[in-house]
C-alpha cells in the first residue's frame, strides 16, 4: 500500500464528518456548482455598432417589454415578422394550461414564408441554398429555383393522394430534396416526421408506426466516409409483413445509383413523379395551430419522445431566433453542420435561414481519414461567414490538432456556434482561437427538440460572453433556476432550468401522449402559487451577472456525500488537462459517500494510458476543483458511446461504472462496438 488509500479513507470520513451522511431526501434540491471561470469577451465594437440589438442596454430594454407585455411583444412581432392570409385574433389562449394555443384565428404557411415572399425583386435571384455533397458535388439554389422545386416536390405528394393532415415520414441523405421535401410538406399542410438517416430499419419502423405515416420519401442511398451507404433497403425492411399499414406510398431520390428494389404500385422514382409535375403549386393557408412536424428527442435520457410543432408559432421562433443569435446580413454565408434528421436541421439549416432570406448551406458529408479537413475547406471554398456546430464536433477537432485547420483560410467567418451540450470552457477557448482567430464572437445557444429554436444564447452585438456560458435568456423567455418547490435559486445556487411562461416556439404535446406532455415537462415542479412552469430536465446555475450555466442532465448529477455535483463541470476540469481530448463522469452507488465518481476519458492522440497519467489526471481535478470532485476512478477509452446526434449517453456509462447491464433503449446509440470495447 502507497499509502495512497489510506489518504483516500481519510478524505472519505473527513467528508462524511464534515458535511454529515449522504443526504439523498428529495428536499435536498440544489446543484452545487465547483466551475470557476472568469474570462469575458466583450462584442467587437464594429459588430455592435451594425447589429439589430447593439447593447446589453437595448436587450434588456427588449426583454423588460417583452415581460411586462407578452401579447403585445408576440402579437407585434408575428405581425410584423410573418405573412399572415388571415390575421390572428388571439395572441395567446392560455386557458387550459399546459395545452397552449397561439395566433388563433390567423392563417399561414411556412413555406410562403421561407419561399413565395423573397420572390418579388431582385431577392429572387439570391442564392436560397448552396448544397455541397460528399465527393464534391455542388448545386446552387436561387430563391426562385428552390420556390419552383418544392412547388413541383408539393404536386408530386399531392398526386400520391397525400393532403392536408397526412404525415409523411423523410428518411432521407443530406442532399437538397430532404429540405425541399420539407418545405413541399409544410407547402400542402401535410406535417412532416424527418427521421435521422442513420436510423436503423426497426427505429424507422417503431417512428412510422408511432406517426401513423401515410407516405415515406427516402433516397436510394447516400454517402459517408467515402462510401455509398444504403437507406432504401432500410426502408423496405420497415414496411415488411405490413408493419406499417398506413404508408401507401415511397418516393425514392436516386444520389448513389446503387441497385434498389422498387416495388409496384408503391414505389416512384423521385425523378419520374416530381420531374414531371408543373412548378405551380399555391401554399395552403394553415391556421396556427395546425400541426408543422412531428420529430422524436435524440434519446439520450430515454426513450424518444414525439415532439409535436404547430405552424405559426413555431414558425415565429424559427424566424426570430435566427435572426437575433446570427444577427443575420444581406451578404451573410452561413452554415449549420446539423443533419436535417434532428430540431437544429430543422430550425437552423430550414426553416429559420430561409424564413429570414438568408443564403443556407448545406454539406453532405463530414470530416473523414481522407479529409480530416473537410468543414475548413468548406468554410475556404464557399466564403461562409457563419458557422454553427456542435461541441463534440470541436472536442474532435481539438483532439487531432490545430495543424489541420491551420491549412485553411477562415478569414470569411465572423461568427461561431455551438449547440447540443454543454461546451467545456477549454474547447470553447481553443473554437475562439483556432477557428475564429480571436476575432469571431462565440454564441453558445442553449435549447431543446422541445423548445423549438433557442432559448439562452449570447446575442453577438450585445452579450459580453464567458466561456462555457450560454449567457442570458432571449427577449421573451421567462427562464430561471428553481428547486424543487419552483422556488427561484439565488446566485450561483444549482437547480433547475425552467421557464415561467409558455412562447410561441414551445412544443404542444408528445405525439399520441398529452399526459406523458404533462407529467414530463409541466407537472413535474408546481410552484405554490399554481402556475405552470416548463422543467427542461437540465440542471444549471446563474451567476451573479445573471449568466446561465448549464451543468448537464438532471439526471447526470451526482450525490457526492450529500454534495450534488453537475457532471459537466468535473468534465471540464478533466478537459483542461493537455493531456485529455473528452471525458464523461458518472456516479457510482457507494456505501460511504453515497455516490462514487467514476470518469471515462479518451486522450489527445498520442497519449498513452499510464497509473501514472491516471494519478496525475485526479491530482488534476483535485486542484481545479478541490478534493470532493476527485474521480474514485479514471477509464481510458478511445471512445465514448454518443448518440447518433453526437451527445455522451452517460446512462450506459453509469451502468457499466455500476457493473450492471445496460438496459433501456439503446437504438439511438451511434456505434455499437464502443460499448463493446468499453465492456472489455
Ligand atoms: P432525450 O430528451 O431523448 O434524452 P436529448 O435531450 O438529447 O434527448 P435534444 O432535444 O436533441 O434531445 O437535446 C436537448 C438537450 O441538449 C438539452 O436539454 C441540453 O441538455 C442539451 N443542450 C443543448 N444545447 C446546449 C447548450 N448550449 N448547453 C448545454 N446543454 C445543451
Ligand atoms: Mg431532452
Amino acid at each position: 500500500d502507497t499509502g495512497r488509500g489510506t489518504v483516500d479513507r481519510l478524505l472519505r470520513t473527513l467528508a462524511t464528518t464534515v458535511f454529515g451522511p449522504p443526504a439523498v431526501t428529495e428536499s435536498n434540491t440544489s446543484i452545487e456548482s465547483v466551475l470557476q471561470e472568469q474570462r469575458v469577451f466583450q462584442p467587437p465594437a464594429e459588430m455592435a455598432a451594425a447589429a439589430r440589438i447593439g447593447s446589453l442596454e437595448s436587450y434588456r430594454a427588449m426583454a423588460a417589454a417583452a415581460t411586462k407585455d407578452p401579447d403585445g411583444f408576440w402579437g407585434e412581432a408575428a405581425r410584423r415578422e410573418l405573412h399572415w392570409f388571415e390575421p390572428f385574433h388571439t395572441v395567446l389562449d392560455w386557458s387550459e394550461p399546459p395545452f397552449a394555443r397561439w395566433f388563433e384565428g390567423g392563417t399561414t404557411n411556412l413555406s410562403y414564408n421561407c419561399l413565395d415572399r423573397h420572390l418579388e425583386g431582385a431577392k429572387a435571384e439570391k442564392t436560397a441554398l448552396i448544397w455541397e455533397g460528399e465527393p464534391g458535388d455542388v448545386r446552387r439554389f436561387s430563391y426562385r429555383e428552390l420556390h419552383a422545386e418544392v412547388c413541383k416536390a408539393a404536386n408530386a405528394l399531392k398526386a400520391m393522394g397525400i393532403g392536408k393532415g397526412d404525415l409523411v415520414a423523410l428518411y432521407m441523405p443530406m442532399i437538397p430534396e430532404a429540405a425541399i421535401a420539407m418545405l413541399a410538406c409544410a407547402r400542402i399542410g401535410a406535417p412532416h416526421s424527418v427521421v435521422f438517416g442513420g436510423f436503423s430499419a426497426e427505429a424507422l419502423r417503431d417512428r412510422l408506426k408511432d406517426g401513423e405515416a401515410k407516405a415515406v420519401i427516402t433516397a436510394d442511398g447516400g454517402f459517408r466516409k467515402d462510401k455509398p451507404v444504403s437507406l432504401k433497403p432500410a426502408v423496405d425492411a420497415a414496411l415488411a409483413e405490413g408493419a406499417c399499414p398506413s404508408v401507401t406510398g415511397v418516393l425514392v431520390v436516386q444520389r448513389t445509383k446503387q441497385p434498389v428494389e422498387m416495388v409496384a404500385g408503391r414505389d416512384q422514382w423521385w425523378h419520374d413523379l416530381v420531374d414531371a409535375q408543373g412548378s405551380d403549386c399555391p401554399a395552403e393557408p394553415m391556421a396556427s395551430e395546425d400541426r408543422l412536424f412531428v420529430l422524436y428527442t435524440s434519446g439520450s435520457t430515454g426513450k424518444p419522445k414525439g415532439v409535436v410543432h404547430t405552424t405559426a408559432g413555431y414558425n415565429l421562433w424559427a424566424h426570430l431566433t435566427f435572426q437575433w443569435i446570427f444577427d443575420i446580413r444581406d451578404n451573410d454565408v452561413y452554415w449549420c453542420t446539423a443533419d436535417v434528421g434532428w430540431i437544429t436541421g430543422h430550425s437552423y439549416i430550414v426553416y429559420g435561414p430561409l424564413s429570414n432570406g438568408a443564403t443556407t448551406v448545406m454539406y453532405e458529408g463530414a470530416p473523414r481519414p481522407s479529409k480530416p479537413g473537410a468543414f475548413w475547406e468548406l468554410i475556404q471554398k464557399h466564403g461562409i461567414t457563419i458557422f454553427y456546430t456542435a461541441p463534440t464536433a470541436i472536442r474532435a477537432f481539438m483532439k487531432s490538432g490545430r495543424q489541420v485547420p491551420d491549412q485553411f483560410d477562415m478569414s470569411s467567418l465572423r461568427l461561431l456556434g455551438t449547440v447540443g451540450e454543454p461546451i467545456n470552457p477549454e474547447a470553447w477557448m481553443w473554437y475562439r482561437d483556432v477557428i475564429g482567430g480571436n476575432r469571431c464572437p462565440i454564441v453558445d445557444t442553449w435549447w431543446q427538440t422541445e423548445t423549438g429554436g433557442v432559448m439562452i444564447s449570447p446575442l453577438p452585438g450585445a452579450t459580453p460572453t464567458k466561456p462555457g456560458s450560454a449567457t442570458l435568456p432571449l427577449p421573451g423567455i421567462q427562464a430561471d433556476i428553481v428547486d424543487g418547490e419552483g422556488n427561484s435559486c439565488g446566485p450561483d445556487e444549482g437547480g433547475y432550468l425552467a421557464v415561467r411562461a409558455p412562447w410561441p416556439g414551445m412544443m404542444r404535446t408528445v405525439h399520441g401522449n398529452p399526459q406523458r406532455f404533462r407529467e414530463s415537462y409541466w407537472e413535474h415542479i408546481r410552484p405554490a402559487d399554481g402556475s405552470y412552469l416548463y422543467f427542461a430536465g437540465d440542471g444549471a446555475r446563474r451567476d451573479a451577472d445573471g449568466y446561465f450555466w448549464v451543468m448537464g442532465r438532471v439526471d447526470d448529477v451526482i450525490n457526492v456525500s450529500g454534495h450534488r455535483l453537475g457532471t459537466m463541470e468535473i468534465e471540464s476540469a478533466l478537459v483542461s488537462h493537455p493531456a485529455v481530448a473528452e471525458a464523461a463522469v458518472v456516479g457510482r452507488p457507494d456505501d460511504l459517500k453515497g455516490e462514487g465518481i467514476v470518469a471515462f476519458v479518451t486522450l489527445e492522440s498520442g497519449r498513452e494510458s499510464s497509473d501514472d497519467l491516471i494519478k496525475q489526471l485526479r491530482a488534476h481535478v483535485g486542484t481545479e476543483i478541490g478534493p470532493i470532485a476527485r474521480p474514485d476512478e479514471i477509464r481510458c477509452s478511445d471512445a465514448l458511446p454518443k448518440t447518433r446526434s453526437g451527445k455522451i449517453m452517460r446512462r450506459i456509462l453509469r451502468a457499466l461504472a455500476a457493473g450492471q447491464e445496460v438496459s433501456g433503449d439503446t437504438s439511438t446509440l451511434e456505434d455499437r462496438s464502443v460499448l463493446d470495447r468499453l465492456r472489455a
